[in-house]
């Protein structure tokens, strides 16, 4: 009899398996491929270590701006690629090594729950006082005719390209859309992203979309907004235009990066009658399903579909399940996008407080307040955001777009957690140089 039995191992479920593992508990992990999950194998990671090679590209064509010439430079997309299966097999030993350290035993196939206390895993059907459903996301597939076809790659198969296609259409502009369109830019590709909504990344601050977009378009990426892809043909993607207009455009790769479903089918979630639908399993803050002893947390549960959210809630879980008091709170969870200039927020956008009627303040510097910015980037830009309550100071959301505001976000998130008004963080002493000056700038400019 176990204590919990996890399904999934990504950063969900490992994490979680590995603490309860840790706290002494009888765990076995279920994985039916590689431990790490899409984060680890087919997501942030390689999308992050390809991403680090165009940009050193690009910036060796830039090079002179600095003071330094290179006279020769090539990418080598195969060099690129093992570059980046060495940083996820590294990655992946690891969390085999964690998960052996944590006493967890890992059971390389399909689970599948046929009872409450129960786990089918190859054949055999295995006892648990719990069950921790981690099964994740994969991407989407809208009714698009011809967008599930071999040709069209998603998330999942890009990262199987060795070589450059010189023409990429990339269907959404959602966070995934936009990195792999800075990564094929970089490295020389004719990008266009087709957008159904009037705007990229759909959800962050609207400022904060609308000067992502013109930076990338001045970066030579094309945009279509507004506009509807209505079929997939042999490379030749078909949309019509917000203005009513049909058009195509005709590449040798099309990305599908139209989003992430959860992972629910084929899991007996049914039969054990647990609560939900398409968009993810229902939880409360903790990872309770509807049935006792089934809990669930990551991309499966379709909120904040992102790595350290979905660790987060796998380990509060983990706690909650063994009588411990915690939760996850949502309100000041980062986001990041990894574009070339990067963009990291946390808290509430000002749509989100415009439609909620919460009085707000707000002040935004240019990164270039910040001197570590100037001496790193010859041609970045950016700004930061700050909100905050209008009455208490309380800070609400934190907005950056340039680059290392995924590094400095950080201290974003520390102080709307730990609810500092922003008189008091402006006391804060942040170290010189560096880029997240500007977010104390931005603080002492809220008046
Ligand atoms: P997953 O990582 O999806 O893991 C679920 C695991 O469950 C999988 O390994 C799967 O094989 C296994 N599984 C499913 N069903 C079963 C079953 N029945 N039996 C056994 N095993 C099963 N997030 C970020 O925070 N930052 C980023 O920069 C970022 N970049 C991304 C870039 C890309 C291209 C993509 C696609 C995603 C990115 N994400 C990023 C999202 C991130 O990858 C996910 O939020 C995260 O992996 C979710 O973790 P999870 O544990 O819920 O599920």
């Amino acid at each position: 009899m176990y204590d919990v039995i996890v399904i999934g191992a990504g950063p969900g479920g490992y994490e979680a398996a590995a603490h309860a593992g840790q706290m002494g508990k009888k765990v076995a992990l279920v994985e039916e491929k590689r431990v790490g999950g899409t984060c680890l194998n087919v997501g942030c990671i390689p999308a992050k270590a390809w991403l680090r090679s165009s940009r050193l590209y690009r910036e060796c064509g830039e090079a002179k701006l600095f003071g330094v010439e290179i006279s020769s430079y090539r990418l080598d997309m195969p060099a690129v690629v093992e570059r980046k299966n060495r940083i996820v097999s590294t990655l992946v030993r690891g969390v085999e090594g964690l998960l052996k350290r944590s006493d967890v035993e890992v059971l390389s196939s399909h689970a599948r729950i046929s009872g409450r206390n129960q786990v089918e895993v190859g054949g055999k059907v295995l006892e648990t006082a719990n069950i921790l459903v981690a099964t994740g996301s994969r991407p989407a597939k809208p009714p698009i005719p011809g967008i599930g076809s071999e040709g069209v790659l998603d998330s999942g198969t890009v990262f199987e390209l060795d070589e450059v296609p010189s023409r990429v259409a990339i269907i959404g502009g959602g966070y995934i859309g936009l990195e792999f369109a800075t990564f094929f830019s970089e490295v020389g590709a004719e990008v266009v992203v087709l957008e159904m909504l009037p705007q990229v990344a759909s959800g962050c601050d609207g400022e904060i979309s609308e000067r992502l977009l013109r930076v990338l378009e001045r970066a030579g990426i094309t945009f279509k907004l507004s506009c509807r892809v209505v079929g997939v043909d042999a490379g030749t993607v078909r949309f019509v235009s917000g203005d009513g207009q049909p058009g195509s455009y005709t590449a040798d790769c099309v990305l599908n990066a139209t989003g992430r479903v959860p992972v629910v089918e084929g899991l007996g979630l049914e039969e054990v009658g647990v609560d939900f639908s398409a968009k993810g399993i229902r939880v409360d803050l903790q990872g309770k399903t509807n049935v006792p002893g089934i809990w669930a947390c990551g991309d499966v549960t379709g909120k904040h579909m992102l790595a350290h959210v979905a660790t987060r809630a796998g380990i509060v879980a983990v706690n909650a399940m063994f009588g411990g008091h915690d939760w996850v709170r949502y309100e000041a969870i980062p986001a990041v996008i990894y574009t070339h200039p990067e963009v990291a927020s946390a808290g509430r956008t000002e749509e989100d407080l415009k439609a909620a009627g919460i009085p707000y303040k707000k002040a935004s510097v240019p990164m270039g307040v910040a001197g570590r910015f100037l001496i790193e980037n010859e041609k970045g830009t950016g700004f930061v955001k700050v909100l905050t309550g209008a009455k208490h100071g309380e800070i609400l959301g934190v907005h950056a777009m340039g680059d290392s505001a995924s590094e400095f976000i950080v201290a974003a998130v520390a102080l709307i957690e730990a609810g500092v008004p922003v008189a008091r963080a402006g006391q804060v002493v942040f170290p010189h140089p560096t880029v997240g000056e500007a977010l104390r700038e931005a603080i002492l400019q809220v008046k």
